[in-house]
């Protein structure tokens, strides 16, 4: 709730209404506590006093009565039937629409075309109807405006029941046992609250302008009794002599549904969940960078070269420090592999090399990433820009998600490859078919026009290696890329994605978690483990002489093939959150070989058997064993 009100007010405007709406609704509540006139006793002696008379702060009305106390009362009554419509119309609407979304198929079928029926009349001739059938009287008024506002909630709230009634956790809701009615209750429900509370925060304000319009015409509340639009009819025929007597209760109605209006669009900002870590802030082009010292370029000629690296995600007063000094270099031709347990900063370290870090909260705080030794951390936008896709590409993890489901294959490839040349349609979709190809997708021709629903998870997954071949990159960074596939799938891409740096002289970046694909792919590898590179050598070298008890770890996961019976071993414990990493080695805590002095002092990367370097103060093998 806290959290909420924060939120709100960072936007000024919806402040300054949520300000405006608070005292409004206090003094109508507290308006029969206050030393007012008595808003009907008529006073013909004492008709149209101006404002500011004695005993008239706002004058008399053409009966005499007392304009303040009358629109006390009025703005009393008409936020009192606005809500209340508001809330009916939001009860019975949002309950047809969830039951109609959720049951769909005939259910949804008779329930929409009944609510179809009511929008094809005119809104407020519908009013208008339902008043005249139910006769003149504030209450008649409240139901013909809460039942024509019901067809609003009920499509609103049938359109995102629908789109929930399909998900996952439905499903898994109905696995459990669950009953509908449970389901509706537990799981739909609390999905669109919220969306039902916004649509009410922005039809607040017409409810209550469509009440005071049917009073206004004499169909809502009756003489005596005021309320903003009644006070305003009865001004009408006086508006050119006593203009006061329209102004006061117009200028109410004005401040009341500008300052509703003005909160709604806060509400609706501040309970959107997406716009909650940002923060309503737009996301930046490219990571935000706060780097106080520059590094000098790397030693030989890698393509793409890290060093001390620093990505932090500043979220509120925590530092999340996912990246914390990460040194890296690939050779073209030559493929890298970053491995580690999920949450060791791999993904963001790929992130940060083109400015891919969602900032905020991402900020990079130190070290250089240097492609072709020009740095590319602080480079300008466009820079970046020309290099993304272009010279550096991405495979990411999950293919359904990264690419677009509206679009067929063909018109993403053939976007891929026009965003950077200027190639006509008709080129760009024969340099597409090559593509799909070359990632030996069977029968590309026809299968360029699939839709990726249309495709496999593994075809998918080609796509999106096709996808960031298609400007012929010099650097590929794959996150990822196989561990949602099964085993033959996985093996077809790696040996694809080792043809490829073999002919192209591709160099490759290649994220994972499994020492059996690094065994399979990798030149070298970088072990990381919260945030940093804890071993790194060459992948021979590693997989015979594991030094860091980690890596050692790591690789007792995989399974063998043949390999005998052998106790799969899982890491104990948990990494470490990156808000609090402990002194010494991260690993510490987990590590079956901790001596009190691992949890002293910064601990650096130092060699340990040749070009092999290891972050632990008791790798597994000792330097004097090595030698023997
Ligand atoms: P992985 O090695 O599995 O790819 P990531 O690089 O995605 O791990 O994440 C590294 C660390 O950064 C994790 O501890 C994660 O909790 C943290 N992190 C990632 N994104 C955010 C974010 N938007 N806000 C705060 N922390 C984040
Ligand atoms: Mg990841």
């Amino acid at each position: 709730m806290m959290a909420f009100l924060k939120l709100l007010a960072r936007n000024r405007l919806a402040l300054a209404g949520l300000i405006v709406m608070s005292i409004v609704v206090i003094l109508a509540i507290i308006t029969p506590l206050l030393p007012l006139a008595d808003p009907d006793v008529t006073d013909t002696a004492n008709r149209f006093k101006p404002p500011f008379s004695q005993e008239a702060l706002l004058g008399t009305d053409h009966l005499g009565r007392d304009l303040l106390s009358r629109l006390m009362y009025g703005t009393r009554l008409s936020l009192a039937v606005g809500f209340a419509a508001a809330i009916i119309a939001a009860t019975i609407g949002a309950a047809i629409g969830i039951i109609a979304g959720f049951y769909g198929g005939r259910t949804d079928n008779i329930i929409m075309r009944g609510v179809d029926m009511l929008m094809a009349f005119p809104y407020i001739l519908l009013a208008l109807a339902i008043v005249a059938a139910l006769g003149p009287g504030l209450m008649n008024a409240l139901i013909a405006v809460a039942a024509v506002n019901i067809p609003f909630f009920a499509r609103n709230i049938r359109g995102i029941t629908v789109g929930i009634a399909h998900k996952e956790f439905v499903d898994a809701a109905r696995l459990a046992g669950m009953n509908d009615a449970r389901i509706i209750l537990t799981e739909i429900l609390p999905n669109v609250i919220p969306v039902i509370v916004i649509a009410m925060s922005t039809t607040i304000g017409w409810m209550i302008l469509e009440t005071a319009g049917l009073s206004f015409l004499g169909l809502g509340s009756q003489p005596p009794q005021a309320d903003l639009g009644s006070m305003l009819g009865e001004a009408r025929s006086a508006l050119i002599t006593n203009p006061h007597t329209s102004i006061v209760p117009g200028a109410m109605i004005l401040i009341i549904v500008m300052a509703i209006n003005l909160l709604g669009d806060g509400v609706r900002d501040a309970l959107d969940p997406r716009l909650k870590s940002g923060a309503l802030e737009r996301p930046m082009p490219t990571t935000r960078v706060q780097r106080t010292t520059e590094v000098p370029a790397a030693e030989g000629d890698p393509i793409l070269a890290l060093q001390k690296l620093k990505t932090q995600f500043h979220v509120k007063d925590r530092v999340y420090k996912a990246v914390g000094g990460v040194s890296l270099k690939v050779h073209p031709g030559e493929c890298l592999g970053i491995i580690g347990e999920s949450g060791s900063g791999k993904s963001v370290t790929a992130l940060s090399v083109m400015g891919l870090v969602a900032s905020p909260p991402g900020v990079i705080t130190g070290g250089a990433v240097r492609f072709k030794g020009e740095d590319l951390i602080g480079a300008p936008y466009e820079t970046l820009r020309s290099l993304r896709g272009e010279k550096v590409a991405y495979i990411f993890q999950d293919p359904l998600a990264t690419l677009h489901p509206l679009y067929t294959i063909g018109q993403q490839l053939v976007e891929a490859v026009q965003s950077h040349h200027k190639t006509s349609r008709d080129e760009a979709r024969t340099l597409a078919i090559e593509l799909l190809k070359s990632v030996r997708i069977p029968n590309a021709e026809n299968r360029i026009d699939s839709y990726p629903h249309e495709m496999s998870g593994g075809m998918r997954q080609r796509v999106g290696i096709a996808m960031a071949l298609a400007n012929d990159p010099e650097v590929i960074i794959a996150d990822e890329p196989t561990t949602a596939l099964d085993v033959t799938v996985q093996a077809q891409i790696l040996s694809l994605l080792n043809d490829l740096r073999h002919e192209r002289g591709l160099a490759i970046v290649f994220i994972t978690h499994d020492f059996g694909v690094v065994a399979q792919l990798c030149d070298r590898v970088a072990v990381m483990y919260a945030g940093r590179i804890v071993e790194q050598g060459t992948t021979q070298e590693i997989l015979d002489v594991p030094a860091h008890p980690y890596t050692k770890k790591l690789m007792e996961c995989v399974p063998e093939l043949g390999g005998g019976r052998r106790r799969l071993e899982a890491i104990p414990g948990l990494p470490p959150v990156v808000d609090k990493l402990p002194a010494g080695c991260a690993f510490a805590d987990r590590c079956h070989k901790v001596q009190p002095a691992c949890r002293e002092g910064r601990l650096e990367l130092a060699p340990y058997n040749g070009r092999h370097l290891v972050r632990c103060k008791f790798p597994e093998t000792t330097q004097q064993e090595l030698a023997q």
